[in-house]
């Protein structure tokens, strides 16, 4: 996998303060894509343990509440394992950050295991993630007021309720206030 763009202080894509991992390849080409040049596979650098290692640094400050991946597209088959290394690895030194995704999939459609790439891969996958905001972005549903989304079809989603119940449950900010999400 190769990532466009770290941003270690980012606060516009999830709650608090948060580091930001833009990976590269989409293909889903949405017309308005904030981030075009990040559709192709071999743009930028290759994602190294070293980046991974800086990741943890980025992260290890206590206001730091978790990291947000984006794209390009975090969920197509070809990222789907070196990210989840990259989870692996923060899962076992911040147990306590908080996991946010953003797709141009659909989280029931696309994305459940077995429907894209290997199914053992997005299980794990998924068991980190605590909320993906998940569907293309639509310039005609495009809406500024919207929070952490671009478009109204996109949907914030609670990962582990949703996994649990067996059904898209969203995200709601009380949730992450519980959890310590905020
Ligand atoms: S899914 Fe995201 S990165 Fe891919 S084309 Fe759509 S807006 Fe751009």
């Amino acid at each position: 996998m190769n990532y466009a763009t770290i941003k270690p202080r980012d606060i516009a894509n999830g709650p608090g303060v948060r580091v930001s991992l833009f990976v590269s390849g989409c293909t889903h080409r949405c017309p308005g894509c904030f981030n075009e040049e990040a559709w192709d596979f071999n743009f930028g650098q290759p994602f190294t343990q070293e980046v991974i290692d800086k990741i943890l640094e980025d992260l290890s400050p206590s206001f730091i509440k978790g990291l947000t991946l984006l794209g390009g597209e975090p969920f197509d088959p070809r990222n789907q394992s070196a990210i989840v290394e990259l989870l692996r690895q923060i899962k076992a030194k911040y147990p306590e950050k908080s996991i946010w995704a953003f797709s141009g999939y659909l989280f029931d459609r696309d994305i459940l295991p077995g429907k894209l790439g290997d199914p053992a891969i997005t299980r794990e996958y998924l068991s980190y993630l605590d909320v993906l905001v998940d569907g293309p972005f639509i310039e005609a549903k495009k809406n500024l007021s919207l929070r952490f989304r671009g478009s109204e079809n996109q949907r914030l989603i609670d990962v582990p309720a949703s996994l649990k119940a067996g059904e898209v449950i969203l995200w709601q900010d009380w949730q992450g206030e519980k959890r310590g999400l905020k």
